[in-house]
Order: C-alpha cells, then sequence, then structure tokens
C-alpha cells in the first residue's frame, strides 16, 4: 500500500508547526522520520493516523483520499512509546484488542448463524495472536497481566496487538525509547528483521540518528516542521544537503 502525504500543513494557536509537508511512501518500505525534539514529527504521523486533521493538505493510502477518514477505518497500526495495554486485560486478550471483540460481539448477535460465526472467528482470532505471539517470542506469556512483564515484552505485547490487527503499515513514535540502552539496540534488529518477516510498510519517529541509520531503507530528517532531506542512510551521511542536516546527522545519539 503506498501511503502519500501532500501539502500537509498544521498550526496550533499561531506556530505554524507543520509548513507544506511531502512525502510519499512505497509498500513495504521502512521509512523514519528523524529530527530534534519539537521538530513536528509527531504531528505529522498523528495526522497519517487519522489522530489530527490537518489545516492544508491530503493524505492517501493506496490512491483513496483519507484526509478525513477517522483513525479506525484507515487500517493503519500505531505503536506508542509508552505502549497503552489494557492493565487489567492479559496479554493474549490485549492483543485480541476491543476491536476485534465488538466484531465478535456483533456477529455473535446473527439470528441462527451468529453463535456459530462467532466461535470459528474467535478460534482463527486465537490462532492469529498466538502465531504473532511466536514471531514476537512471547508465546508463553499470554496469560501475563502487563505489569507482569519487563519493559522489553511489553513492548513486544503492544507490537503483537497491532500485528493481529493485519494493519497495511505500522506507525511507530519512539516505540523504543522507554527501554535501556541494551535493550534498545537489541530491539532495532528485532523490528528490522520484524520488518522484513511481515513485509509491511513501516513509518518510524524518532529523534536518534543512529535508530534512524541501522534500521530504514529511506531516512527523512525533519526540522522546523519541514523535511530537508529525504533518501538512503548512507546517501543522507554522505552528502547532506544542508549545514543543518550534517549538523543534525553528525552530532553523538
Ligand atoms: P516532535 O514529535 O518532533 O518532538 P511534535 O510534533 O510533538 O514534535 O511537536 C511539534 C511542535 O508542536 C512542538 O512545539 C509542540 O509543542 C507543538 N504541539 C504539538 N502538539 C500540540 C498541541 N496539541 N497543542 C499545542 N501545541 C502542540
Ligand atoms: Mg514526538
Amino acid at each position: 500500500m503506498q501511503i502519500s502525504l501532500s501539502g500537509i500543513a498544521k498550526s496550533f494557536g499561531t506556530t505554524a508547526v507543520l509548513k507544506g509537508v511531502d512525502l510519499t511512501v512505497a509498500a513495504g518500505e521502512f521509512v523514519t522520520l528523524v529530527g530534534p525534539s519539537g521538530c513536528g514529527k509527531s504531528t505529522l504521523l498523528r495526522i497519517l493516523a487519522g489522530l489530527e486533521r490537518p489545516d492544508g493538505g491530503r493524505v492517501e493510502i493506496d490512491g483513496r483520499d483519507v484526509t478525513a477518514v477517522r483513525p479506525a477505518d484507515r487500517n493503519l497500526a500505531m505503536v506508542f512509546q509508552s505502549y497503552a495495554l489494557y492493565p487489567h486485560l492479559s496479554v493474549e486478550e490485549n492483543m485480541m484488542t476491543p476491536l476485534k471483540l465488538r466484531d465478535l460481539t456483533r456477529l455473535q448477535r446473527l439470528p441462527l448463524v451468529g453463535p456459530l460465526l462467532a466461535r470459528q472467528r474467535y478460534r482463527a482470532l486465537r490462532r492469529q495472536v498466538r502465531g504473532a505471539a511466536e514471531t514476537l517470542k512471547i508465546e508463553d506469556l499470554l496469560s501475563r497481566k502487563p505489569g507482569q512483564l519487563s519493559g522489553g515484552q511489553r513492548q513486544r505485547a503492544a507490537l503483537g496487538r497491532a500485528m493481529v490487527r493485519n494493519p497495511v503499515a505500522f506507525l511507530m513514535d519512539e516505540p523504543l525509547s522507554n527501554l535501556d540502552a541494551a535493550l534498545r539496540v537489541h530491539m532495532r534488529s528485532e523490528l528490522s528483521q520484524l520488518h522484513r518477516r511481515l513485509a509491511t510498510t513501516f513509518i518510524y519517529v524518532t529523534h536518534d540518528q543512529a535508530e534512524a541509520l541501522t534500521m530504514s531503507d529511506r531516512m527523512a530528517v525533519m526540522m522546523h516542521g519541514a523535511i530537508l532531506q529525504l533518501g538512503p542512510p548512507d546517501e543522507i551521511y554522505n552528502s547532506p544537503a544542508s549545514v543543518e542536516v550534517a549538523r543534525f546527522v553528525g552530532s553523538p545519539a
């Protein structure tokens, strides 16, 4: 699924936070949005997810204008740094997601075949959850509550929940920033592997240029609400388009 943002503008009060951002991401690509804190990365991602409306510009998914479409109808999965797991539900229940459970309830209410269809759907959903849990190596943790998990395990459960939705793209906003340094480095390669395995589009926000360098097919360097340079990491490192880009990518993480 190609994702395309064109002319995205957003202000909060009198502050222009995004100044006409264009970005097209190809199906299956891993693109990072990288830039200093406050440059507008999260706002851009939230607009793509539908959590925020742009003042101007268009969001398209596979050629369809979704600028005014509700988040739930975009089939994108957002993974936050805060994990946002339900503390009172098990990992398995978290992964089944309220959305899916609501579908199930609706199915159950259908006359005659409803309960049978709901049971079949529930079994299929459980298989899917187990499959995602195996991919993420958390299959032994399915009955635990989020409070009984380590940071890395919680991050995997949040990813697993996103996977079960079969999204057209994963949107991640600094998903590793709550982890300690060693785990963060480990999770980088895990995420790269997951990306190759799922062959789904990943759009990944980070302020950490080392993270962007190791994972992305292309990185978009953002500053002050605009993309200053977009390209493969080696291109950006070898020929930064401006002093600002050079200064950012050349600075220690
Ligand atoms: P980043 O993710 O790159 O750190 P953000 O997109 O979160 O940047 O924020 C960009 C700018 O917009 C910041 O100056 C931030 O304070 C401001 N901002 C973000 N969200 C809001 C909001 N809901 N209301 C007012 N200002 C906001
Ligand atoms: Mg942010």
